[in-house]
């Protein structure tokens, strides 16, 4: 169908470019009192600890340090804003699942995400990020069945996508859709990517893209 194909060129087209523009970092939120006005569209990546997440934030806007590791101490419990070309807010979230954390330490990570998850207005989506290797674990089904209820839409990143081979890639995407298929708030398209290889960001910054404020200057 070369109308779909040409609109798919369009975002991935509109991806490009907005990710080529300038990013900064803006705060990092430990209260919802302190959470930066609601005036641009945001998306989140979630995921739990070590997925990747801070590589594939790093890819997507070419710079290397830009987001950091979640299990870097001191920063498990922080929401880090973004703002991306003043068109977009991109939060990143503090991994989940993170075995060394303190408990008091993950109590104030579960309290903090869940009100910003359920409350938060001009959120869109969030991308969850998920290991390829290991595929959905209990804690992911959890936060989704948490955005199923409050209905925010999700969609499934599987990440490290270098690590396995094609066919194993193929499987997880499979089960992860078939963990999906029934579920309200989850968005039906996986993307498949590797921070390493650079594949699939093209994929998600048109998914992104999608979502900011429209370019002005276009
Ligand atoms: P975070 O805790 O979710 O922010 O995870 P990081 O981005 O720090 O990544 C955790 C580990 O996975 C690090 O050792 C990364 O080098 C590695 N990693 C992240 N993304 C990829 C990827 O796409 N491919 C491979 N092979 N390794 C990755």
């Amino acid at each position: 169908m070369p109308e779909v194909d040409s609109h798919q060129a369009e975002l991935i087209e509109a991806g490009r470019i907005l990710f080529a523009r300038p990013i900064e970092f803006m705060l990092s939120v430990v209260r919802m009192e302190t959470l930066p006005p609601p005036d641009l569209p945001e998306i989140c990546f979630a995921g739990r600890s070590n997925v990747g997440k801070s590589s594939l934030i790093n890819s997507l806007t070419n710079r290397k340090d830009l987001a950091r590791a979640s299990n870097t101490p001191g920063r498990t419990r922080e929401l880090n804003y973004f703002n991306l070309d003043n068109r977009l807010h991109i939060v990143d979230l503090p991994g989940y699942g993170y075995a060394r954390a303190p408990k008091t330490e993950i109590a104030i990570w579960t309290k903090l995400t869940r009100d910003f998850l359920r409350g938060r207005a001009p959120l869109r989506r969030i991308f969850l990020l998920v290991d390829s290797r290991h595929g959905l674990k209990e804690s992911d089904l959890e936060i989704m069945s948490m955005l199923d209820e409050v209905a925010v839409t999700y969609q499934i990143v599987l990440t490290k996508i270098d690590k396995i081979k094609p066919p194993e890639v193929q499987k997880v995407l499979e089960r992860s859709q078939a963990a999906i298929a029934k579920r309200p708030a989850a968005y039906p398209n996986i993307i498949s990517t590797s921070s390493v290889k650079k594949t699939g960001l093209d994929m998600l910054k048109a998914e992104i893209a999608s979502l900011a404020l429209p370019d002005v200057r276009l």
